[in-house]
């Protein structure tokens, strides 16, 4: 007789979640609850392309997980259902400029949006918006989302041409959507893009415990076999979220990850326990996603940084005492210098340099002091905050050295 397939087993294998896609990073959620206000606000703004208008341009910021994209990709699924039911000419489109960084590439994300069939790679920024201007100027309106747009390095040059395209079409209209977790970005926009973009603006603010609490009660039941979670755990996930800032993404991913570790487990409950589990494995995926989206000359320092901690066994104080980890700022610059020459990339000099460490240190993936008079002459005395080994890992792959 045939032994048994090994996926017999594996696919009847019991799991708590009845759907654990639901709770994908990907997913955007049905219902948002504490944010009825700000859909009503945003379908408010929106509405007026409904009556063939153009209708203000709006600028969303809030930090991280605080529900921006969810609820606009809400709204804009709504609009355009609506629209698409009654026959009016209005469509969305929805850009994460994360992507698409530049003026060129979101204009050619957009006009590819607009003309499915179209191939439009290495074409002229001019001809792409002629393409653009062309597809409104039969009546249409069109809604422009665009999402992380901080990261957009021409931003001036993109919202510029957006904006004036309404001055070229008597017909339609564009409305843009500017997204940004950036709480500083709107003080940095130039004074005339300013004032395009953000002709409304809305703040999303953080979610409290009880509010992370209620919102993954609500996930749970779509994502999890009947009362699998328990109540405890709920609370304990919420409140995790809520030190980190109030974000519902770390919240979420609480809820997944303890979902993992009690499939792994193979057991029925997810408990105070389960959730405890998780929130290391979160906090880890959080740092090295922060790592991943630091700017590339960031990154060189920060992975001079791990290499040399690796390599060296720390300082020795006057005392005698080995101080593990811990590296002279002047040694990390040399390193940093040496691996950007070898991979052949530009040198910041040693006043950027210094900027770099004081923002890594911001961002809590070092940590740095004088050294005071221990030590010879006085120097920055940097240490790495976090596993030197998962960094340089992580960074030989993002910088494609190692
Ligand atoms: P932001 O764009 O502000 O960073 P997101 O909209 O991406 O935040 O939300 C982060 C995560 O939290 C997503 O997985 C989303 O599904 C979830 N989330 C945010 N707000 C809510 C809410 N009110 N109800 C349910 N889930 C939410
Ligand atoms: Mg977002």
């Amino acid at each position: 007789m045939l032994s048994q397939n090994i996926f017999d087993k594996e696919f009847d294998r019991d799991s708590v979640f009845t759907d654990r896609n639901l709770l994908s990073p990907h997913y955007t959620p049905l219902e948002l609850p504490f944010r009825e206000h700000q859909i009503k606000q945003i379908s408010h703004i929106l509405g007026q392309t409904l009556h063939n208008k153009k209708s203000d341009n709006l600028f969303i910021y809030g930090k991280t997980g605080t529900g921006k994209t969810s609820t606009t990709k809400n709204v804009m699924k709504q609009l355009v259902e609506f629209s698409s039911a009654k026959n009016i000419k209005v469509e969305g489109i929805y850009i994460n400029c994360r992507n698409h960084n530049s003026k060129y590439r979101a204009l050619i994300k957009i006009v590819k949006d607009l003309y499915p069939e179209g191939n439009f790679m290495g074409f002229s920024a001019a001809f792409i918006y002629e393409k653009l201007v062309g597809y409104v100027r039969a009546g249409k309106q069109l809604v422009i989302v665009l999402d992380e747009v901080d990261k957009v390095k021409d931003l001036d040059e993109l919202i510029y041409a957006l904006t004036r395209s309404n001055d070229e079409i008597d017909k339609g209209g564009i409305t843009v959507v500017g997204i940004s977790n950036n709480l500083m970005f709107k003080d940095r926009l130039d004074p005339r893009t300013k004032s395009s973009l953000c002709e409304q603006e809305m703040v999303f603010p953080p979610y409290n415990a009880e509010e992370l609490k209620e919102i993954l009660k609500r996930r749970a039941e779509h994502a999890f076999k009947k009362d699998v979670v328990e109540d405890s755990a709920l609370s304990l996930a919420a409140a995790f979220a809520a030190q980190e800032s109030g974000d519902a993404r770390t919240a979420v991913m609480l809820l997944l990850r303890a979902g993992e570790v009690a499939d792994r487990k193979g057991i029925e409950k997810i408990t105070d326990e389960e959730v405890k589990k998780a929130k290391n494995k979160v906090e880890e995926e959080l740092i090295l996603n922060m790592v991943s989206t630091l700017p590339e000359q960031q990154q060189l320092v920060l992975y001079a940084i791990s290499v040399l901690s690796l390599e060296k066994r720390g300082i020795r104080k006057i005392t005698g005492q080995l101080e593990e980890g811990v590296l002279f700022s002047g040694e990390i610059y040399d390193e940093y210098e040496r691996i950007a020459k070898k991979i052949g990339k530009d040198v910041v000099s040693a006043r950027w340099y210094r900027e770099y460490i004081s923002e890594l240190e911001m961002y809590g993936l070092i940590l740095s002091t004088n050294s005071g008079k221990g030590i010879k002459g006085q120097t920055r005395l940097i240490k790495l905050g976090f596993d030197a080994r998962k960094i340089r890992q992580l960074l030989e792959k993002e910088l494609m050295i190692g």
